[in-house]
């Protein structure tokens, strides 16, 4: 089915370069009027320049798109607002939030200053929140809404120097979690991007032989799609890189079950822990509920 975004109004945060830059491509491309909101600043987000957002904007007007610009930092509560300010003002509605902008600050855990972590935090984490939180009740009022994060590897499976930003990048997992369940009866679909792509981000960090396929362009058919009316799944995780496309979830082992009347001593747990991280028969985190229920009637409880 052919993907359109006409009328429908969208905001690509940190969309003045990377991947960023390639969302507003494409939804502008494709019919969205589109907020490109970037501050410029270098990757570990000092500095500024309006150039970087206007670009973009220049880029997509010369293709016969409509976008304007935006500068504000996501990473502070009343500046997220004027972003999202930005697209009613110009547009009266906002139909798609891609929380994509980020930066990095790498250091060994034993190294890393706690400004560092904190604003690693305040610029993934809380400007993610503070984007949709002045959405949300936008979105709520005409019950449509389609909300992305962009999460990371190296929050999922862990990279060396990154504790500050894995860590911030799995909190946007949590937060789209729970969004799922309050957002779904109105329509607000929220999912999570998780990209590999060569950005000045990755510079030095991808082998060379993968470089050429690592466009960041390859990533921005899953968010545009996670951004439009097509999409019709909420809570989802999908990882895009190099043109391939998966779905990641959490998976939980079968595990043990003792007779929750009697204690559990320490020990039984040391022996039994081999088995309880034996991930033969792991299902995917949620149908384990019913696991437990039916493994608590097998030992004569829950009646
Ligand atoms: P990038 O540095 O090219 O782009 C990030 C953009 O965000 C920049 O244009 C920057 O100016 C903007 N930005 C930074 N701080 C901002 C703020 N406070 N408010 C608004 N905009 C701000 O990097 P990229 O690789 O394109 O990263 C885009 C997103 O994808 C980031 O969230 C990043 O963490 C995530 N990510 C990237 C990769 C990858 O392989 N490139 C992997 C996993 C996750």
């Amino acid at each position: 089915m052919t993907v359109r975004f006409d009328d429908r109004v969208a905001i690509v945060t940190g969309a003045g370069a990377g991947l960023g830059k390639q969302h507003a491509l494409l939804l502008a491309s494709r019919g969205a009027k589109v907020v490109v909101n970037d501050p410029g600043g270098a990757v570990d987000g000092k500095g500024g320049a309006n150039a970087v957002a206007d670009e973009v904007v220049a880029e997509i007007r010369a293709a016969g798109g409509e976008a304007v610009a935006n500068y504000n930092s996501v990473a502070d509560a009343k500046s997220a607002q004027g972003i999202i300010d930005t697209a009613m003002n110009t547009w009266g509605r906002l139909d798609a939030l891609v929380n994509n902008a980020g930066i990095l600050r790498d250091k060994a855990f034993q190294n890393m200053s706690l400004e560092d972590f904190e604003f690693c935090s305040q610029v993934h984490y809380m400007g993610t929140v503070y984007c949709t939180k002045a959405a949300w009740p936008i979105m709520r009022e005409r019950r449509y809404g389609r909300i992305v994060v962009t999460t990371s590897g190296s929050g999922t499976i862990g990279n060396f120097g990154q504790s500050n930003y894995g860590a911030a990048k799995m909190a946007v997992n949590g937060l789209i979690n729970v969004l799922r369940l309050e957002g779904s009866r109105y329509n607000i679909l929220c999912n999570a991007i998780s990209p590999s792509a060569r950005t000045r981000m990755t510079e030095d960090l991808l082998p060379e032989a993968m470089r050429v396929y690592m466009k960041p362009e390859l990533v921005s058919p899953a968010v545009a799609w996670m951004a439009s009316e097509n999409c019709n799944v909420t809570g989802q995780i999908v990882a895009a890189a190099a043109g391939g496309y998966s779905v990641v979830q959490y998976f939980q082992s079968e595990g043990v079950q003792f007779d929750p009347d009697q204690p559990v001593t320490l020990e039984m747990f040391d022996e039994a822990f081999p088995k309880i991280s034996d991930m033969t028969g792991a299902a995917p985190l949620g149908r384990n509920r019913t696991r437990l229920e039916e493994r608590l009637r097998a030992l004569g409880r829950l009646g």
